[in-house]
């Protein structure tokens, strides 16, 4: 395959690079809406929408749902390309910045909590940085989010040498998560509080370690993306997980005009820890923005026979298979990179997938030359979840889970191939245009 055709994976990678964290990510997507002419709208105010307008609107920072109006919304439905924004790992404690204390105290670490279920051990001996919002406020006024992200590398989770922890490679590498996960952020100053984690980020702001009033700050892997392999026919970065979705959802929706119904890419935060949130898929952000854009095209009494009408792609990562662990797979089920997406099918409705769904993906992708497999999980291994069986329970529009297959799902560094991102696109652009 010529290097060409690889085009939406660079531009994959590139776009984490941009996007250490979920907050980063909807910042990005919304200032690529914003620079094609999507108007933002704000939740605190009336939406006045038109016929052929384009929208976006945030939640949380890190949840965003942008939309396309069509000429006659309630006879044709909506379209819905359904991801989320968030990624398993570690998020930074309130009381950060803490001396060690049970043994020569010369360093400063950074306490974290564990986000979702990240492979911990893959967050060993990385290049760490940190972003997220952080709140800062001036005198007499409630704080405001500044968006942050560490210039360089700035923590560290050191391994164990071999020599010191001689079963690791039969027992594999294990931290105990309160006591052995702090990160290693400076050297100790005895005491005088100036390498404090409020500290530094108050210097890096421009504003005193008062003012810094809250966070909420992701540990990132900092390694820009690569592409691999003989061919460079695969890519690996943090994050494909969900951004991978992200990405392919948003370049779907703003290359795809809508001619009668509407076209929507909604990005949630919280998928990793169950999304019963605010910003969270289920949550009321999805519906709200439904409600309202019914009610704004005068719409609102047909709202069970739109949704009735509608589709949701739900788009997630799928488990591609891995040749050095053929037992972890359900053999006749397990979806190769490069392969095109998968359509993932759960009997006990862990994803939203019916006959009905799998038919319509098909043929959506049949349109288009996409190749589709399948993803279906062992009896034995409890199978994970995503937004799709929220979002459909919820919404009441019928609803496929769908996804690229990936290789180290919820490693620091995920990988998977090099032409998916190509496919995916090309699917969900054959959804989108179907109204
Ligand atoms: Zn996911």
């Amino acid at each position: 395959m010529a290097d060409q055709d690889y085009t939406l994976a660079d531009d994959l990678l590139e776009f984490i690079d941009a996007a250490p964290s979920p907050w980063h990510a909807a910042a990005i997507m919304a200032a690529q809406l914003q620079g094609m002419g999507f108007e933002e709208l704000r939740e605190d105010t009336a939406w006045t929408l038109r016929p052929g307008g384009d929208y976006f609107v945030r939640r949380g920072g890190a949840s965003l749902v942008a939309f396309r109006v069509g000429s006659d919304p309630a006879g044709s439905g909506l379209r819905i390309i359904g991801t989320h924004t968030d990624s398993p790992g570690f998020r930074v404690r309130p009381e950060a910045a803490v001396g060690t204390d049970n043994g020569p105290g010369t360093l400063r670490t950074v306490g974290v909590e564990v986000y979702g279920g990240p492979i911990v051990a893959s967050f060993a001996d990385r290049d760490l940085g940190l972003a997220g919002p952080v709140w800062v406020s001036e005198p007499g006024t409630v704080a405001t989010p500044r968006l942050f992200s560490s210039p360089h590398p700035l923590v560290r989770l050191p391994n164990l040498a071999i020599h010191l922890n001689r079963g690791v490679n039969e027992e594999g590498l294990k931290f105990q998560l309160q006591d052995q996960l702090a990160l290693t952020f400076a050297e100790n100053d005895d005491g005088a509080g100036e390498a404090g984690l409020r500290e530094y980020l108050a210097a890096e702001l421009g504003t005193t370690a008062d003012a810094v009033t809250a966070w909420e700050l992701a540990v990132a892997d900092l390694q820009p993306g690569t592409r691999f392999g003989r061919e460079r026919e695969f890519i690996a970065n943090s994050q494909l997980d969900n951004l991978a979705s992200c990405h392919a959802g948003l370049h779907a929706l703003v290359n795809e005009r809508p001619a009668r119904g509407v076209t929507m890419l909604a990005c949630f935060d919280h998928e990793e820890v169950g999304s019963e949130s605010h910003r969270g898929a289920a949550g009321n952000f999805l519906p709200s923005v439904m409600e309202r854009l019914l009610a704004a095209v005068e719409a609102r009494d047909a709202a069970g026979e739109v949704a009735a009408r509608s589709w949701l792609v739900s788009a997630d990562m799928a488990h591609a298979w891995n040749p050095n662990f053929p037992q972890a797979y359900d053999a006749t089920h397990a979806p190769q990179v490069n392969g095109g997406p998968a359509i993932k099918l759960n009997a006990k409705q862990r994803y939203a997938s019916d006959g009905e769904g799998e038919a319509w993906f098909r043929a959506a992708c049949d349109r288009v030359g996409v190749p589709v497999q399948r993803y279906v999980h062992r009896n034995d291994i409890p199978c994970g979840s995503t937004i799709g069986p929220i979002s459909a329970a919820r919404l009441g529009i019928r609803t496929v889970d769908v996804g690229s297959p990936m290789w180290a799902m919820h490693s620091a560094r995920e990988s998977a191939g090099a032409r998916d991102p190509a496919y995916l696109v090309a699917a969900f652009r054959s959804c989108l245009a179907e109204v």
